[in-house]
């Protein structure tokens, strides 16, 4: 299959370069699951933007700054923030309605959540991100040029210089993919190709990501020789439903924006001994201070209480919290919700420039998969959104403006091939070191981190790396072969971060660095797959000349 816009990943980011690239040529959108499976439709609290008279750029960009801790790229700040409004002004327009203020007809109901200094989240009710992927999807299936092939698996970049090392400026030309109803491996091949595959919450034994989230486009673009930033700060969500039957139910941070407070089981408040902003205070702390709490009293859980706010209140503003509680028989409006901590998003990711260009020709990425500088060391809560919708339509318009300057086609490349391979029938090794490669990420380099964890780490998944390249090269590929090999990937990129950041910054702790270092640290921590491709050096010189000068 051949296309002008190949897009990997059909959330929030792939689907807003999609429309955005439709009127300038053929579109395809791989999925590896139906749409709308992602972690957008999971989103609950909303969209970030400055949208009320008392609010400005200059305040959220300064909330974005303060919870970045020092990391996050002024000019792509200022970047997201400016354009926000004008992308939440085309979500609207698709269709998306977005909760009103009780009694208005035209004002938008502006949530309030941790680490923001304004009202500024626009949300549909408690389950943004269902609302915005219906709408993105009827749009997308009625869009004659987008082709949405799901069940696509894909597994590797089709880059130039890998085929032909003489080519010493690599450009990316489509993918390998699984389509796994039928078992067999197509190339889909682009003049442009978008990563848009999201986080990696799935490389942690708890989560609040969907299945889908396995790092696959951090470990694709690393194994393509695009540098990959930034990846010790994991976001870890304070509160997860903590219930046996609930797999990564997330409650959502806008609970604590209405005055819901934390109490360990034996009733005690904590948070105001760890942060003067108590349960407002940014997630790093929440989540660390619960952390704490559970392991020195030993707890497997806290409770965040809502019940002292009215019934109707809290029924009407989460009704699918209250109502997905219920079901395993808890009231919010009555009973404290049982809660834990879990991974829920991956601050770092592939580096793009300020048009999500990466250091592959060609190859673009936006979304949870990137590091575009937004971020910093610590995510502003609802800002993800923000970031996939905003870099999804500066992507596209770039890739359209370089594929109207040429006339490029990809390559013939050769199918792909099995060698020697055949069927597995010892599925169980996949399964096997899936759970240790998670449960030792949860265990070694979770919410608190010490160089001698960080040590056995590397030493076990280096391992788990061997077997597993091993096992991927004699067996045919499986959706399941292909996630494990990305989740060992993204986790030793992880584990390397975290090894080389020797200081404690946003969403990084250690105990054996428990403070900022900023004479050495102030810095990206980049990992590159050096042996394989050289990446561009001009590309990052001016990328990071072009930030300094604005910085200036
Ligand atoms: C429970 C939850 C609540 C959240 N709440 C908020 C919130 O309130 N506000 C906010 O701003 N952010 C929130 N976030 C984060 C936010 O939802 C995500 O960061 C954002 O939706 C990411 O969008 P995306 O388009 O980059 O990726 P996604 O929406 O995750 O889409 C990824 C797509 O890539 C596809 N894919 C992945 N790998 C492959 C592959 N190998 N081949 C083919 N396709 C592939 C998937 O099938 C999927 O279609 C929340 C996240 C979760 C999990």
């Amino acid at each position: 299959m051949e296309a002008d816009f190949l897009v990997i990943g059909g959330g929030l980011a792939g689907l807003t370069f999609a429309l955005q690239a439709a009127p300038h040529g053929s579109v395809v959108v791989l999925a590896k699951q139906p749409l709308p499976e992602s972690n957008t439709a999971y989103a609950q609290g909303g969209i970030a933007s400055v949208w009320s008279p008392e609010d400005s750029f200059r305040e959220h960009t300064e909330d974005t700054l303060v919870a970045g801790a020092g990391l996050c790229h002024r000019d792509v700040v200022e970047t997201v923030v400016r354009e926000g409004p004008e992308r939440l002004r085309e979500l609207i327009a698709l269709g998306i309605h977005f909760s009103l203020r009780p009694g208005t007809e035209d004002e938008y109901d502006l949530g309030r959540e941790g680490g923001h200094s304004h009202r500024r989240i626009l949300h549909a009710a408690d389950a943004t991100g269902a609302e915005i992927m219906r709408a993105l999807v009827e749009r997308v299936r009625n869009t004659p040029a987008i082709t949405v092939l799901e069940n696509h698996v894909a597994i590797d970049l089709l880059v130039d210089a890998k085929f032909d090392p003489t080519i010493g400026s690599p450009s990316c030309w489509g993918v390998y993919a699984l389509d796994r109803t039928v078992s067999r491996v197509e190339r889909v091949r682009a003049r442009a190709t978008l990563l848009a595959t999201g986080g990696a919450g799935k490389v942690y034994l708890y989560t609040s990501n969907p299945d889908i989230a396995t790092g696959d486009g951090i470990a694709m673009a690393y194994r393509a020789g695009v540098p990959i930033a930034n990846m010790e700060f994991i976001q870890f969500h304070p509160t997860c439903l903590y219930h046996p039957a609930a797999k990564s139910f997330l409650i959502s941070e806008a609970l604590r924006g209405e005055g819901a407070r934390l109490r360990r089981p034996d009733g005690v408040e904590f948070m105001r001994r760890y942060h003067p902003q108590a349960e407002l205070a940014p997630r790093d702390v929440v989540a660390r201070a619960i952390d704490n709490e559970m392991k020195v009293h030993g707890f497997e859980h806290v409770y965040l209480d809502i019940s002292h706010k009215g019934a109707d209140f809290v029924r009407e503003r989460f009704p699918t919290i209250h109502a997905r509680c219920l079901e395993y028989g808890i009231d919010i409006t009555r009973d404290p919700i049982p809660v834990v901590p879990a991974a829920h998003y991956c601050c770092g990711g592939v580096m793009t420039d300020e048009h999500g260009a990466t250091t592959v020709r060609r190859l673009y990425a936006a979304g949870e998969v990137t590091m575009t500088g937004l971020h910093g060391a610590n995510r502003l809560a609802s800002n993800s959104l923000l970031e996939a919708a905003v870099f999804g339509h500066r992507a596209a318009c770039h890739a359209v403006a370089l594929l109207q300057a040429d006339q490029a086609r990809p390559p013939t490349y050769p199918g792909w091939n099995p060698g020697a391979a055949v069927d597995s029938d010892e599925s169980v090794v996949v399964t096997q070191n899936w759970d240790e490669i998670r449960r030792m990420m949860w265990n070694y380099v979770g919410i608190v981190r010490s160089n001698r964890r960080l040590a056995r780490a590397l030493k076990r998944i280096s391992l788990l790396q061997d077997e597993i390249r091993q096992y991927y090269w004699d067996f045919k590929v499986t959706a399941d072969l292909i996630e494990l090999r990305n989740i060992a990937s993204v986790a030793e990129l992880i584990v390397i971060s975290a090894i080389t950041r020797k200081e404690s910054r946003g969403l990084h702790y250690t105990i054996d660095y428990p403070e900022h270092d900023d004479a050495r640290w102030v810095r990206d921590t980049i990992l590159t797959r050096a042996e394989q491709f050289a990446p561009d050096q001009e590309f990052l010189s001016s990328l990071y000349r072009r930030r300094a000068e604005a910085a200036a």
